[in-house]
């Protein structure tokens, strides 16, 4: 199982598992996915993804 998400920025390791966005300021927010949501804990699968690509990143701007 793999859900693709596609963000202009990596999201916070510990966004909300639908839009990325920081628990301390999501709020109710809006994606064509889920509709009109409040912050979700992301799965295990999605901070370690992130945490990944937020490695991955920093990586690529270092080179
Ligand atoms: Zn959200």
């Amino acid at each position: 199982m793999s859900a693709v998400i596609r963000h202009q920025a990596t999201p916070d390791p510990d966004g909300c598992r639908w839009c990325g966005d920081a628990r301390h300021h999501h709020g109710r927010s809006y994606v064509a996915s889920q509709g009109v949501h409040f912050w979700e804990q992301p799965t295990n699968a999605q901070r370690l993804a992130r945490m990944r690509a937020r490695r991955a990143a920093r990586t690529r701007k270092e080179t």
